[in-house]
């Protein structure tokens, strides 16, 4: 990690826990992480447990993330969710990309690219998920994999959208599989992603972004990979339902800062 980036730690709950259990979940979290500021907290409940959460983080510095968004404003889009529907419930970020989105529903990189846009266009921060699967990575592509999701889906950024937006590295083999990348293999494509979006933007602004490691983060290993310098926090996924292990991952953040 590197302080001029403020760590950031989220957990994407995918299609786990009912609005019940998701108030729980949230009121246990806060406890573990009271009184902890330099590291910034996003949980990303499903779209049902969207409303109750929001209403017991009003006084907390836990952020509301959703796990997609719509580009479109509103419309025949059965199933899909549209930006200003999540402003209205406060939330701050929102996943798009991800492995399982473009994997079991046939996302695109320009459907990606979309859903981005109007997430900033509207005021939620992106998390841009990108990663390769370990047939591409074993095939020796894993940077131009990298690139290839990464151009298309930040297609027509500027300056200001890649600084509002959030890039998780999140390699497909180590997805709710609890095999994790290396922090050294984790290192490597953090720094690719960063030297890449120094070229697309300049060097300074790559600077500033933060790019999230995505992939079978438990308490067990967070601070060795956040200990890494391009490594700027975490997309958790199933080690984020439970408050406790959730809550040492953010404090192993803190540990690196
Ligand atoms: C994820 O869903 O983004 C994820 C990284 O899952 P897990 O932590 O369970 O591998």
């Amino acid at each position: 990690m590197n302080p001029q980036r403020k760590p950031i730690i989220a957990g994407n709950w995918k299609m786990y826990k009912s609005a019940a259990d998701a108030l729980a979940l949230v009121n246990a979290l806060k406890k573990e992480v009271a009184g902890i500021e330099n590291v910034e907290v996003v949980v990303c409940p499903p779209y049902t447990a969207l409303y109750a959460v929001s209403t017991i983080l009003q006084d907390s510095e836990i952020k509301l993330g959703a796990q997609n968004v719509h580009w479109e404003k509103e419309g025949a889009f059965t199933g899909e969710i549209a930006p200003a529907m999540l402003k209205e419930l406060f939330v701050r970020y929102a996943i798009v990309g991800h492995s399982e989105r473009r994997q079991f529903f046939g996302e695109t990189d320009a459907g990606v690219n979309k859903r981005a846009k109007a997430a900033l266009a509207n005021g939620l921060r992106p998390i841009v998920c990108v990663g390769e699967m370990l047939q591409q990575r074993d095939a020796g592509m894993t940077q131009a994999v990298v690139i290839e999701q990464l151009e298309g889906s930040l297609a027509g950024f500027s300056k200001d959208d890649i600084l509002e937006s959030v890039i998780a590295y999140e390699p497909v083999w180590a997805i709710g599989t609890g095999r994790n990348a290396t922090p050294q293999q984790a290192q490597e494509v953090h720094a690719f992603i960063r030297e890449m979006l120094g070229r697309t933007f300049d060097p300074a602004t790559a600077a500033k972004v933060r790019i999230q490691y995505g992939g079978s983060v438990k308490a067990a290993n967070a601070a060795d990979l956040l200990s890494q310098p391009d490594v700027d926090g975490a997309l958790v996924g199933g080690a984020s339902l439970d408050a406790k292990g959730f809550g040492d991952i953010v404090k192993s953040a803190r540990g690196n800062i």
